[in-house]
């Protein structure tokens, strides 16, 4: 499974998605809410993805469509266009 990311707006930690907080959802049963594993942020706005070009971990700026891949999130260094499409 692909790796992704994330760092948290509170705290500043770097973590995957998998290991995000997960919580039924109150409003709604098919929903989840998500929430930082280090100081229990829920998940929002602060939140950053992180970018997914090798061990960079710039904050992404953009999410591209990606030629292997689905879509990737890349730092403004790493845009596909300038990786030559990796
Ligand atoms: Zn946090
Ligand atoms: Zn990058």
């Amino acid at each position: 499974m692909l790796t992704e990311w994330l760092e948290c707006g509170e705290c500043g930690d770097l973590f995957q998605s998998a290991d995000l907080l997960k919580a039924p959802s109150p409003w709604r049963k098919d929903e989840e809410i998500l929430g930082c594993p280090c100081c229990g942020n829920p998940w929002g706005e602060p939140m950053h993805q992180i970018c997914e070009y090798e061990d960079c971990e710039n904050r992404a700026t953009c999410g591209s469509p990606h030629e292997t891949k689905r879509y990737v999130w890349r730092c403004f260094q790493h845009q596909p266009e300038k990786t030559g499409g990796k």
